[in-house]
């Protein structure tokens, strides 16, 4: 099913929780609605799955409005953060309780109840109870629950929050097998950028209410439209250097150094953004700044070198065959890909 909001916006009192959102998604796909907390990530959700009536704007599914109509009907499957499971009945009468509801007949109830049950790998666990179960086998339920009722989308509001790390790691791959399997087109709400980032085809990234990207995790990683966005996304966060440009030369802050940049700006007062991972040990005259290295951290098989330029700390990714030493003054090469500066009045990408 194709998903689409025009403008759709949700007011709670003099709060804007939501606004005018626009969003596209293709009949299969996986996208995330990830941001910070208070974003605005679930009420989004809330109003694709009818629990909150939008204030304004339009939804649709496959081109048919969606604003009047009761969740029931919407042919959506939801979990939940905390599963929601029903504590008295076994996982087979869990997963079949939607289509009871339905008053579909028992025999065709039980056949897909317990098809549901293979696909997500608990068809061992039919008379189990809810509290007989570990944290990821709830889970797994509760996605079967969802599904029995073929819905044509499915929603997760921070599906994984109660697991822990490893788990949390299988689980999210389950998903994205179980979602592609079925080629069900699927919204994912979450706070964990990792998360986002390893399972979507999109990616929708929020902040007090509004968008910020929407785009395909690697390219939002790679082509930060802002300041918001290129330091919400990466571990560690981006570095910032703060700088001005003038004769087509950024130069930093309380330093006299300064680098090369191929615009027709001038006189801007500017952000440079530079991934950890972007630099390397310089040779020659390379696209480079000097840095005094503070300390060193083992990170497995690399170093993070945490270094100061001026006033600003910085932290490189580098390799231990680098051989850097602490106090020591290196030139850092910057690899253009994790490069971005941003205008300080409006913090957007420069050209
Ligand atoms: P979290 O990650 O913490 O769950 P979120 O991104 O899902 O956050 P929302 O729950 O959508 O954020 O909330 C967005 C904003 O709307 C917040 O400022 C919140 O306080 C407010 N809000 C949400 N629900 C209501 C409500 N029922 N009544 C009033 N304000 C609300």
């Amino acid at each position: 099913m194709k998903v689409k909001l025009n403008n759709l916006s949700m007011k709670f009192q003099d709060v804007v929780a939501v606004k005018e959102l626009n969003l596209s998604i293709d009949k299969g796909k996986l996208v995330s609605i990830l941001g910070p907390s208070g974003c605005g990530k679930s009420t989004t959700l809330y109003m694709i799955a009818g629990i909150y009536k939008p204030t304004d704007g339009e939804l649709f599914f496959n081109e048919k409005l969606m604003n009047g109509l009761e969740p029931e009907h919407r042919e959506i499957g939801m979990v939940f953060q905390n599963y929601a499971l029903y504590p008295h009945m076994t996982v087979l009468q869990n997963i079949m309780f939607p289509l009871k509801m339905q008053k579909v007949p028992k025999r065709g109830a039980l056949l897909r109840a317990k098809e549901m049950a293979d696909l997500v790998q608990i068809g061992h666990l039919l008379d189990r109870k809810p509290s007989q179960l570990s944290g990821g086998q709830q889970q797994r339920t509760a996605i079967a629950r969802a599904l029995v009722r073929k819905p044509k989308l499915l929603l997760f509001d921070e599906p994984l929050s109660n697991l822990d790390a490893r788990l949390r790691i299988e689980m999210r791959e389950e998903i994205r097998r179980i979602q592609k399997e079925l080629a069900i087109t699927t919204i994912f709400v979450t706070h964990d950028q990792e998360e986002a980032m390893s399972i979507s085809d999109e990616v929708l990234l929020m902040n007090e209410g509004i968008v910020q990207q929407y785009s395909p995790p690697q390219e939002m990683y790679d082509q930060p439209k802002n300041l918001f966005v290129a330091s919400f996304l990466g571990s560690p966060p981006i570095n910032q250097l703060k700088g001005k440009i003038f004769g087509k030369r950024i130069h930093l802050m309380e330093t006299e150094q300064s680098i090369p940049i191929e615009t027709e700006i001038a006189n801007e007062d500017c952000t440079i953004a530079i991934r950890p991972e972007a630099f390397y040990i310089a040779e020659g005259d390379d696209f480079s700044l000097t840095a005094k290295v503070e300390f060193i951290e083992q990170v497995g098989r690399d170093i993070m070198a945490i270094v100061t330029i001026g006033q600003a700390t910085l932290r490189a990714f580098l390799a231990r065959e680098d051989q850097i030493q602490q106090d020591e003054t290196i030139k850092l090469g910057i690899r253009k890909t994790g490069f971005h500066v941003f205008s300080s009045a409006n913090e957007q990408n420069l050209p």
